[in-house]
């Protein structure tokens, strides 16, 4: 990822993290959010957001499955600086809903805009097809994958019941 790419991405972590601050959603700490099969969700994150996590994220046991977060420990997140969109975007609150939305929609379309911008291509995973590559793959070129998004699909980061 090059120092310009870099900072437009952290610019729309910014932006996610002050819109979230604005909105103020309820957090009940239940951890949910990083158990997905549990609860019935799926993280979706970029490559440029894999990227950025591992840079941060503490090593992991491969393979990863889809169930849930290697970093989650405890119930807490121990990539927090690093996490991904959907991370810092997503809560249970009721109330939060259709900002989360919203947040969501504005800050992939940025990311997507950089992604063009820069010619980089655009990949869209489960957090586990990122995590099981090969820790050097990160850093290369995407490719297309069978299980990667590509196209004008801007799903949640994280989907119920996906
Ligand atoms: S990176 Fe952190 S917040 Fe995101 S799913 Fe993993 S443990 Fe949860």
């Amino acid at each position: 990822m090059t120092d310009a790419v870099r900072a437009e991405v952290l610019a729309v972590y910014a932006f996610a993290d002050d819109a979230i601050r604005a909105a103020a959603p309820r957090c009940d700490a239940s951890g949910r959010c990083c158990r997905f099969t549990e609860y019935g969700h799926t993280l979706f994150i970029s490559r440029f957001e894999a990227e950025l996590l591992l840079e941060g994220a503490p090593s992991y046991e491969q393979p990863v499955s889809r169930d849930g977060c290697p970093f989650q420990v405890n119930g807490l997140c121990t990539a927090r600086e690093t996490r991904p969109l959907g991370c810092r975007i997503y809560f249970c609150d009721p109330a939060f809903q259709d900002r989360m939305s919203e947040i969501t929609e504005a800050t992939i379309a940025a990311l997507k805009t950089t992604a063009d911008a820069h010619g980089t291509g655009w990949e869209y995973a489960p957090l586990h097809h990122f995590l099981n590559e090969p820790r050097a793959a990160t850093t290369q070129t995407p490719t297309a994958t069978a299980d990667s998004m590509t196209g004008t699909r801007v799903p949640l980061p994280v989907v119920p019941g996906s």
